[in-house]
This record gives structure tokens, sequence and C-alpha cells, in this order.
């Protein structure tokens, strides 16, 4: 598993300090916006960047035999699917905030299949 936690931390500061602004930090694309309103799990956390308290999980599978846009897991199940196909594949879980739209990478893992 790769976090990219130091990654989304210098983010953070970076708005923090008002080197970044929300409009470039805080853009999810609409495709991850209708997938955090449909498929997303919430995260116990508040955003970092508006400090609401809708901050869900969005986790899309790449790999052989995948959509090239990915596949959208969206529950358990859908993961226990996965990993019976056979074959590799990489994880990405993405954060989202769906009050302000901050969404990044958070970790990465590869799925043996
Ligand atoms: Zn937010």
């Amino acid at each position: 598993m790769v976090s990219y936690r130091l990654a989304r931390q210098h983010l953070v500061d970076a708005f923090a300090r008002g080197r970044r602004t929300t409009e470039e930090i805080c853009d999810a694309q609409p495709e991850l916006r209708r997938v955090a309103h449909s498929c997303a799990t919430p995260i116990a956390e508040p955003c970092p960047i508006c400090e609401g308290d809708d901050l869900v999980a969005v986790t899309f599978a790449f790999g052989p035999g995948l959509p090239k846009h990915g596949r959208v897991l969206s529950d358990n199940a859908e993961m226990r699917k996965l990993r019976r196909r056979g074959r590799p594949a990489t994880c990405y879980l993405i954060e989202v905030c769906r009050q302000c739209w901050w969404n990044h990478l958070r970790e990465s893992y590869a799925v043996s299949g």
C-alpha cells in the first residue's frame, strides 16, 4: 500500500499559507462528483480545506480487463468480485469533499486477484 499523506499534507499546508486557492485544489471533475454522491463511503475526518463533515472515499480499480477510466468499487462485494477475477489490478482511494469538492489521492494498493 502506498500512502500519499505527505503530498496531501504539502497541498493542505500550501492552501493554509495562501499559496493555493480553493479554485486550484477544489476541482473535482463532474464524473468524480457523480461517483462521490452515488458510490462513496464516509471518512470520519473533517475536510482539510473547508472543515466540513462531508468527506467521503471513492475507490477506482485499474488493470487488464477493466474499463480505461477504471471501475468504481462501491462496496466490499465489489472488492471481493475484483479479487475473484484472478487478474491483477491497482486500486486508488480518493478522498472527496462533497461540500467544497476538494479531492486528493489518499492511497493506492495492488490486488493480486
Ligand atoms: Zn471541503
